[in-house]
């Protein structure tokens, strides 16, 4: 794993480990503890068609509840995890709770896609694949009721070797999504060679982009790759009803942000749900 990590950064992984302060190396013990003890949740955020306000699915996103220090946000421990092996457990345990959800949801009469972040890490690991398919298997969850959210800084590290695996789970029946599109340096290369189903505009072309022509051009631009690729877009960072209109006017088909819904508890989801639908 350290290997394959290494190919990808060597300068950058050997300046990380050797500055990795006591307190770090705590953390990733605590988390090994979280893991094992069940305190790592997920809050869902709905995507929504921008035309209709219906919710297609709901993205997961961990949160640490820590018996010391509360309700810890992803940004708190996420990068130190992404730099150790802790990820992997991390990965499949995010994976696990996200398709127990959604399979609880189902259970009870909700279908609702989930879509989960996978950090590099967790996808320089070619066991990757085989980890998913069993989750799918073990909650009896069909493969495309789930999507795997990447960075396109996961994707340029090593694109031979993600594409294999990426091919892998797009064979398993997964959507693959890009996140945060826009902001890293994928090629138009790289985009068409990788099996994708779905670009994620970065929420700093989004939020301002009733106020801002270059970020509406930008927008208009990944809406044009996104058809010629046959991929379907969503934006993210959606916080005012102005950058909502304008998305939808776009052309823009789903959007996800705190206009909408913010991340939600899974009970405080399902009652968002009822509301918005009545
Ligand atoms: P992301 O996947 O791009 O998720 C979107 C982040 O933006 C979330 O922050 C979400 O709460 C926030 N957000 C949503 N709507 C809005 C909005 O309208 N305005 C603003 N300003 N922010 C909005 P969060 O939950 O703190 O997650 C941050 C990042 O941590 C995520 O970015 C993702 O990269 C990572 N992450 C979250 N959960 C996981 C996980 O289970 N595994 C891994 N590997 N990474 C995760
Ligand atoms: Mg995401
Ligand atoms: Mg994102
Ligand atoms: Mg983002």
């Amino acid at each position: 794993y350290t290997a394959k990590r290494s190919r990808c950064g060597a300068a950058l992984y050997d300046a990380r480990t050797d500055s990795r302060s006591s307190e770090q190396l705590g953390l990733i013990g605590e988390l090994h503890r979280a893991i094992a003890e069940g305190e790592l949740v997920l809050h869902y955020q709905p995507k929504v068609a921008t035309d209709s306000g219906r919710t297609v699915g709901a993205e997961a996103l961990v949160r640490w509840q820590h018996p010391e220090r509360g309700l810890l946000m992803p940004g708190d421990f996420i990068p130190q995890a992404e730099d150790d092996e802790i990820i992997v457990p991390l990965t499949d345990a995010v994976l696990d709770l996200a398709l127990g959800q959604h399979r609880a949801w189902r259970d009870g009469g909700l279908l609702l896609p989930v879509a989960v972040n996978i950090a590099a890490g967790g996808l320089y690991d070619t066991a990757f694949p085989d980890r998913v398919a069993a989750a799918l298997t073990r909650h009896d969850v069909a493969a495309d009721m789930l999507t795997l959210e990447i960075t396109e800084t996961s994707i340029i590290s090593d694109p031979n070797e993600v594409q294999a695996i990426l091919v892998r789970l797009r064979d398993l029946g997964v959507r693959l999504s890009i996140d945060d599109f826009g902001t890293g340096y994928s090629s138009m290369a790289y985009l068409q060679s990788m099996p994708l189903t779905e670009l994620k505009i970065d929420r700093r072309f989004v939020r301002a982009i009733h106020e801002q022509a270059g970020d509406e051009a930008i927008v208009q631009a990944i809406l044009e790759l996104a058809r010629a690729l046959d991929l379907t877009v969503v934006a993210e960072g959606v916080e005012q009803a102005e950058a909502l209109a304008v998305l939808e006017a776009m052309g823009c088909p789903y959007a996800q942000g705190y206009h909408m819904s913010r991340p939600l508890p899974p009970a405080d989801l399902v009652a968002w749900l009822h509301a918005t639908v009545a």
